[in-house]
């Protein structure tokens, strides 16, 4: 069940979801599955935005920079309001969207930003967080362990570390932290909230965009959605993709399994046939490549060879331990 909003503002900034043009690409028969912003009749104007899930839960949704081709997707955070702190899971991607998301925060409630999750460690969700530290010097960083490690060298590493589990409660709010499996990046968590019934996959869930695997761990990642799957969540939030209404928010992560398994199977058929993949800059089995209905999915062009030459890693057990 859907809760009103607390406050006109949070409506605005998803009335763009509401126009006959973005219905439209919901209707059966002309669905477009692609995460490009272009596909939706929006601009980079009308971002960032956001939406309430449930009572004091948000989606929240600002832009990641254009691919070769120039196009643009978004970059989900998700936002609990918990009445002791806000619990932030995956960042922006630069300190000015950053800062703008904690503007915006700011417009729902005064409580401080207490902790951030990373769910996933790239650049794209984790760039801007030195934004965050700068507004409040006591914000936390969670992570898992593989991402303490990917962000060594960053100014804000998480500190305190998931390796399996980890219950937040704050204020009303429960917040589990789950290391479900390796999935887009050696160390993804996700984000289960069992009282408001949403759970935030991260990147682990790419909506309508071409399974990005330049750091993934391609069949690891397919039963990592399988696992995710039987915590029965109402909501199911991507990292990437736009949010629309529940149902088909869990229809969608099934295409995106199947777009994986897809992909996966392949790159497989072109390894067989003897196509060469040394590296994503270097892999002629690309040019051989059927992907069927994914052919159109938001960052195709960019992702595909890099898929083929992660898979092909997998086939030859040389992947990275994370
Ligand atoms: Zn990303």
């Amino acid at each position: 069940m859907r809760q009103a909003s607390r406050l006109a503002l949070p409506l605005l900034g998803w009335a763009v979801l509401l126009s006959p043009a973005a219905q439209s690409s919901e209707k059966p028969g002309v669905e477009t599955h692609s995460a490009d912003i272009s596909k939706r009749k929006l601009t980079p104007k009308d971002f960032p935005r956001w939406r309430e899930l449930e009572a004091n839960v948000y989606a929240y949704e600002g832009l990641h920079s254009p691919d070769q081709q120039g196009a643009i997707v978004n970059t989900v955070s998700l936002i609990v309001i918990t009445g002791d702190g806000v619990v932030v899971v995956d960042g922006q991607g630069d300190v000015p969207q950053t800062k703008a998301m904690i503007e915006n925060i700011k417009k729902l409630t005064d409580e401080p930003i207490k902790y951030v999750v990373i769910a996933s460690d790239h650049t794209d969700h984790v760039g801007g967080n030195s934004a965050f530290k700068a507004a409040y010097p006591n914000v936390v960083f969670i992570g898992s362990p593989a991402s303490k490690q990917h962000l060594a060298k960053d100014a804000n590493p998480p500190t305190m570390l998931v390796s399996e589990q980890r219950s937040l409660r704050l204020g009303a709010a429960q917040i589990e932290i789950l290391n479900l499996g390796r999935g887009h990046t050696g160390g993804d968590l996700v984000a289960w909230l069992p009282q408001a019934g949403v759970l935030f996959l991260g990147e682990i869930y790419l909506r309508d965009v071409f399974p990005a695997m330049r750091s993934a761990y391609p069949t690891e990642w397919l039963a990592t959605i399988r696992k995710s799957v039987y915590l029965n969540a109402t909501w199911v939030i991507p990292g990437h993709g736009f949010i629309d209404d529940a149902p088909i928010m869990k229809r969608e992560l099934d295409e995106a399994r199947q777009a994986l398994a897809y992909v996966i199977e392949e790159a497989k058929r072109l390894r067989a046939a003897g196509y060469a993949c040394e590296s994503a800059a270097n892999c002629p089995a690309a040019e051989h490549a059927n992907w069927g209905p994914y052919n159109d999915w938001a960052l195709r062009s960019s992702q595909a060879p890099l898929a083929i030459a992660r898979v092909y890693l997998e086939l030859d057990g040389r992947l990275p331990e994370t």
